[in-house]
């Protein structure tokens, strides 16, 4: 089989830039991405034959890692029985159903296909039910690549330098306001919704300071704008129940993808009878979709959120926590400063030559993540066996597949990647 040199070239060919996602592209790394022909539980296998040690986990789509043997059977089962329908269908009333018995004050939830779809669909919702026109985002925070919210972005926004997109008109964004990370804003009420990533996971790690989330709150309330939390990534990853169980504070309106298709095109997004009773076709805000729900997407989810108990999390809590410590050892033997923060199983990491602060907010970031370390530590890594995002903006994704050998086989990596860094 021809080999990741080939495959890249034979992409770009008939693929802008050879990939379907910015971040895939090894841009900010340098290089050529490794093309996966198959994975399985913490690993994944790419055209060449070569195993890695897999921390992208489809960037936090597969919490139970590659191929778990009962959601493959889920999707079989299903597959035999049609892929969709354009009907309502037994199984997104089964998935929703799980959604709302475990985000408390969720009454109704609407399925898409994607996180982007879920956050602008969420986004129009707070629009239609307060009336009101602006939103407040904060730096940093990634809501997928809708215009209205394609500004200070982090992720593959962050990494391709790009302050917004060329594309999106000063219209889409112009009642779009930014504010740093971690500061709660003074709102008014012109403002319809704020819009947060309860852990911010697109600007590497960013934890909420104590009282940032309870400050939101209260401050939506002050001016009857609505909480919208974004928990595409913290969604049934962070604890049962999302960011509202870990932090107690509880949004207007969530929005979920990722985990919850169990590694199918899935997103969601939820609130009260009250503010969804606007949605189409209850009330006058429009939203749709032909693979809404869809069926293999719907068993996949399913049968991963059956599995997820509240053991699920604390024990992947206990191992990250832990693997963090020891990775951040290991690191830092080389000389190299390094800070690897949690929050629950999220890990992230920055690494610099001189001792610094974990970043409370995306200029901290930044600066860290832009002080060129990273992509020697991302291919040395690479070389050893152990795949990381390709790009210093991500979180590393550690799944309930990962074994205490994987762990301990990637910290010994880490020791040995630091070193080489260290040197360059
Ligand atoms: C990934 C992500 C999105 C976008 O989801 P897609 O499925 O890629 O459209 C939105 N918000 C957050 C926080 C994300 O991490």
């Amino acid at each position: 089989m021809a080999g990741n040199r080939e495959w890249f070239e034979r992409a770009q060919r008939v693929i802008p830039g050879g990939v379907d996602s910015p971040v895939r592209s090894f841009r900010s790394v340098g290089g050529t991405p490794y093309t996966v022909v198959s994975g399985a539980g913490s690993r994944v296998v790419d055209v060449e034959g070569r195993e890695y040690i897999d921390f992208v986990q489809s960037y936090g789509a597969s919490l139970l890692g590659h191929a778990p043997s009962d959601v493959v059977a889920a999707i079989g089962d299903q597959a035999r029985r049609g892929t969709t329908f354009g009907a309502p269908t037994p199984g997104e009333v089964l998935l929703a159903e799980i959604m709302v018995d475990r985000v408390a004050g969720m009454d109704l939830v609407r399925l898409v296909s994607s996180g982007t779809e879920a956050v602008m669909s969420a986004v129009r919702v707070a629009r239609g039910a307060t009336g009101r026109s602006r939103i407040v985002k904060f730096d940093g925070c990634y809501h997928g690549h809708s215009d209205a919210l394609l500004v200070a972005g982090g992720s593959g926004v962050a990494q391709l330098g790009l302050p917004d997109s060329a594309g999106v008109t000063n219209g889409a964004v112009g009642d779009t306001i930014v504010a740093p990370y971690n500061v709660v804003p003074q709102l008014d009420d012109s403002i319809a919704a704020v819009l947060v990533e309860p852990v911010a996971a697109n600007m590497n790690l960013v934890a909420p300071l104590p009282g940032f989330l309870e400050g939101l709150r209260r401050e939506c309330d002050r001016v009857g704008a609505l909480l919208i939390f974004d928990e595409v990534i913290t969604g049934f990853r962070l604890a049962r129940g999302g960011a509202e169980e870990y932090f107690g504070v509880t949004p207007d309106l969530w929005c979920f993808g990722k985990v919850i298709g169990g590694g199918l095109p899935v997103g969601a997004f939820g609130g009260s009878t009250r503010v969804m009773s606007h949605l189409a076709p209850l009330g006058p805000v429009y939203q749709a979709g032909t693979l809404s729900g869809n069926p293999l997407a719907t068993a996949a989810g399913r049968t991963v959120l059956s599995q997820l108990t509240d053991e699920s999390y604390r024990d992947l809590s206990i191992r990250v926590a832990d693997f963090a410590r020891e990775l951040r050892a290991a690191i830092e033997a080389s000389g190299l400063s390094c800070a690897t923060p949690t929050v629950g199983p999220l890990m992230g990491l920055y690494l610099a030559r001189a001792p610094f602060d974990a970043p409370s907010n995306f200029e901290e970031a930044r600066v860290l993540c832009s002080n060129g370390l990273y992509p020697i530590f991302f291919h040395e890594m690479l070389q050893r066996g152990v795949a990381l995002a390709p790009g210093a903006y991500e979180i590393l994704f550690v799944s309930l597949a990962h074994t205490d050998d994987d762990l301990a086989t990637t910290v010994r990596a880490a020791a040995d990647a630091a070193r080489a860094v260290s040197a360059s």
